[in-house]
């Protein structure tokens, strides 16, 4: 395998004598791909994104795994590593399992798997964390290397100050669905991050204002690629905006500030089902129940009345 690079006037014993934490650096750079599966981050866009310890690994593996083949080729390709007649497998979601069963007599015998998602980190909204539990409970060894992942780079590129975040992956496509994990979200006490697809962006951005308020946000479309964009402002501002723009092109990754501090305790939805159902029980109407408690609970009043319907509708 290839070393990473050292300084040139730094040779490993010289450092282990000198300072213990550069021994523990210069050992993780001159690490051998461990048996068992290895989970590893790929580039976003620009392909000097990879990893030199994702580079070696893709060297050093007895066997590939990717969720697209050919882009993982390409970038194997571009850096230089031969796939030199390894088997080369695909594992896209409906495949983990199958690879899974394929891979651990492999694992057994000591074979050391690489698995690349199609781009970014596996696991995150993209195939890997399945087959990593199938390995797992079959009895196999699993390892991850670190690298890029578009909701990270988006959060660091935001400009919002929140100490915490939550990854809500992609929102549902359908409205009500999409509302409801909104609703699920808003008194989350950290920053959201969604991924979306550009088609649903200006419905999306609309019914998170609408839901979550005027909180700073940000916008990240294309990161590390040619036409890298990050537009900053209000969830309605940046609503507007795309309502107006229209949907853009690319990828896009959607940051959005934690709620402000003074936004009063949260009500969860169970304590929203149990104030409309008392409401209902004392026989107040859907309509006036909405209207009260919207008023109460400082909710949207459409919000409060669908729900009181559909309470309704189920208390028959
Ligand atoms: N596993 C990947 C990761 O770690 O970022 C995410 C895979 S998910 C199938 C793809 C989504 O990630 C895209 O639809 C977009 O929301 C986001 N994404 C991926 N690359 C991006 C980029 N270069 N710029 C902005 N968003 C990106």
């Amino acid at each position: 395998m290839d070393e990473a690079p050292l300084s040139p006037d730094q040779a490993p014993d010289q450092a282990h004598d000198q300072d213990p934490d550069s021994a523990l650096l210069l050992a993780g750079a001159r690490a051998k791909l461990r048996p068992g599966l290895t989970l590893v981050a790929t580039p976003l866009g620009a392909a000097g994104d990879v990893t030199l310890r994702t580079l070696a690994a893709l060297r050093e593996a007895d066997l590939l795994l990717a969720e697209d083949t050919r882009r993982l080729r390409k970038l194997m390709e571009i850096h230089g590593i031969p796939v030199a007649g390894r088997p080369v497998w695909r594992c896209d979601s409906h495949k983990e399992a199958e690879a899974a069963a394929g891979l651990l007599p492999r694992l057994a015998e000591g074979a050391r798997a690489v698995f690349a998602s199609d781009a970014g980190t596996p696991g995150i909204s993209d195939p890997g964390a399945r087959l990593a539990a199938a390995v797992l409970a079959g009895g196999g060894a699993v390892s991850a290397l670190p690298g890029p992942s578009a909701a990270i780079l988006g959060f660091t590129l935001a400009g919002l100050t929140a100490e915490r975040f939550f990854f809500a992956g992609f929102p549902p496509s359908k409205s009500g669905d999409r509302r409801r994990l909104l609703e699920s979200l808003a008194a989350v006490p950290g920053a959201l991050i969604f991924y979306e697809a550009p088609h649903r962006l200006p419905e999306s951005l609309a019914e998170m204002a609408a839901v979550l308020g005027p909180r700073p946000a940000a916008v990240a479309r294309e990161l590390t690629k040619l036409h890298e964009e990050i537009r900053r402002a209000p969830l309605n501002e940046l609503a507007a905006h795309y309502a107006e723009a229209g949907p853009p092109k690319g990828e896009i990754v959607v940051v959005v500030d934690a709620p402000p501090p003074d936004s009063g305790p949260a009500v969860t939805e169970a304590d929203l089902d149990s104030a409309i159902r008392a409401a209902l029980e004392a026989g107040e109407s859907v309509k006036d129940a909405a209207a009260a408690l919207a008023e109460a609970l400082g909710l949207p009043r459409k919000q409060v009345y669908s729900r009181a319907l559909e309470l309704k509708k189920t208390r028959g």
